[in-house]
């Protein structure tokens, strides 16, 4: 049977577009693309991208505190929102314009409308056209979820944080993960009075707990206000902005609500069901190790899989797919010590397992230290960074590494490279240090500060 696309891939975020990239460029296939929304998809519309670039602008005032600490005769004014943001829409549409080139040059056929899946070997745009295809792959990601609580839609979630009309002065963060945890540091740097509200004993649940917990500390020193323990029960408009009702009975009133109270796969109204993909509690799709669904003809990449929800996962998994089934070379992308940095002031950058997953496995020595770094100490502030090694008593192997400094996550991508190849703490003691750094402090940890 002739097909009219050899794949058809719905979503054109970071999964999607890799995967038809590949399997046109490389592999050769007869490629359709289908998004409903910005090319791109959430990383560089949505989130990463739009999100760093609002880090960095956040870090302005700091570094000018900084500077006058080393004797510049600096000061800062006003920032100018709406001139960040242009630029910043000025950014996003370069750069939904590269990708769409290069799908361009790699000969995949775009749709600029919603695609659902109508059987095994066809999807209908909601433009009523309909195409038939080999290979159908599910790319569509995942959106902001926030509880049904009574006042919910006066808040507000990542997707509008990059449109706001105006910057406010009070700003409510709701979670404590990965976009909450940032958030919370964007709006403080860039001037508000912001207060985050995390039902949990402590923000960043899953990651290093010492980690964790230093970040927590240092961005209350920054001036955040963390309630940890407690929820928002409701939220109610009143003259001057939006009053949020606690679990722990206190009422305040913000200009801004934002909730980050995680995100859902987006597998509603795709069709998948009927057709026998098996969709999971989360409402993620299920996939196997080579990301093929319940359905042959039908495979699923990147947030939609609910697996590691992130950018350069959802590009591996896609890339490995269509090296899979389209270039002959099978592959299967494996989840195993990827590196991840969160992105708040300041940042953690983490790979491999916490101190207390690694507890649970084996005999482990936990090598760390926290110090104050060169810079900051110099221009008087207390903050600390931390440099966490944990070490298999029987294999000497680094398990996990953990560090939380400024530009961890530059650092935990290098020490990734070898901890994935299998670094043992010796591996690390043979390294000479780069001096003066505070990454050296990883190839100088000389005794352990505990066994468990
Ligand atoms: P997370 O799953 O990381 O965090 C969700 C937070 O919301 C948790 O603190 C959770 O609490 C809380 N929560 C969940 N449901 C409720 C509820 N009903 N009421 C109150 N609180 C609730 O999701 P995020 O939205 O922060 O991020 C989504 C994903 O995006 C992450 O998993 C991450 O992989 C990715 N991401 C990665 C980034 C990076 O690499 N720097 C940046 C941003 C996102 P609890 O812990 O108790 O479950």
């Amino acid at each position: 049977m002739a097909f009219d696309y050899d794949l058809f891939v719905i979503g054109g975020g970071s999964g999607g577009v890799r995967a038809a990239r590949i399997a046109a460029a490389e592999g050769g296939a007869r490629v359709g693309l289908a998004e409903e929304s910005r090319m791109g998809g959430t990383c560089v519309i949505r989130g990463c991208v739009p999100k760093k670039l609002m880090v960095f602008a956040s870090s302005f005032p700091e570094a000018v505190a900084e500077a006058r600490a080393y004797g510049w005769d600096a000061g800062i004014g006003a920032f100018d929102w709406p001139q960040f943001r242009t630029r910043l829409e000025t950014e996003l549409d370069r750069l939904e314009a590269a990708y769409r080139a290069t799908l361009k040059s790699a000969g995949v056929t775009t749709h600029d409308a919603r695609a659902v899946v109508e059987d095994a070997h066809r999807v209908r745009l909601a433009t009523g056209e309909t195409f038939s295809a080999k290979h159908i792959l599910i790319a569509t990601g995942g959106r902001p979820f926030v509880p049904d609580i009574p006042g919910r839609e006066l808040a507000v979630t990542s997707n509008e944080m990059f449109h706001l009309p105006a910057l406010p002065k009070r700003a409510l963060v709701v979670g404590g993960g990965y976009i909450a945890s940032e958030f919370a540091c964007i709006l403080n740097g860039l001037g508000a009075t912001v207060c985050q509200y995390y039902r949990g004993a402590q923000i960043l649940r899953g990651f290093d707990e010492e980690a964790r917990g230093l970040v927590a500390t240092a961005m209350q020193q920054n001036g955040i206000s963390i309630h940890c323990g407690t929820d928002i029960l409701r939220l109610e408009k009143t003259a001057g902005g939006i009053s949020a009702v606690a679990t722990d009975g206190t009422e305040q009133e913000f200009d801004l609500v934002m909730y980050a109270t995680g995100r859902h796969p987006n597998t509603e109204n795709l069709g998948l069901e009927a057709l026998g993909v098996q969709i999971g509690r989360r409402g993620q799709i299920l996939v196997d190790e080579w990301s093929q669904t319940a359905v042959p003809s039908i495979y699923a990449v990147g947030d939609v899989t609910d697996r590691v929800n992130l950018t350069p996962v959802a590009i591996r998994e896609g890339h490995a797919f269509a090296d899979t089934v389209f270039g002959g070379k099978p592959t299967r992308f494996d989840h195993d010590l990827i590196a991840s940095a969160v992105f708040t002031q300041p940042e953690l950058g983490s790979v491999g397992l916490s101190e207390e997953a690694a507890r649970e496995q084996e005999p482990i020595e936990v090598y760390a230290t926290a110090f104050r770094p060169m810079k900051t100490a110099f221009a008087g502030h207390s903050n600390r960074v931390l440099m966490k090694l944990i070490v298999s008593q029987k294999t000497r192997r680094i398990l996990g590494c953990h560090i939380v400094a400024p530009e961890a996550g530059e650092m935990i991508q290098l020490a990734g490279i070898a901890i994935r190849m299998g670094a043992t703490k010796e591996d690390f003691d043979r390294t000479c240090a780069v001096h003066p750094t505070m990454a050296e402090e990883l190839v100088t940890l000389r005794k352990p500060l505990r066994t468990a």
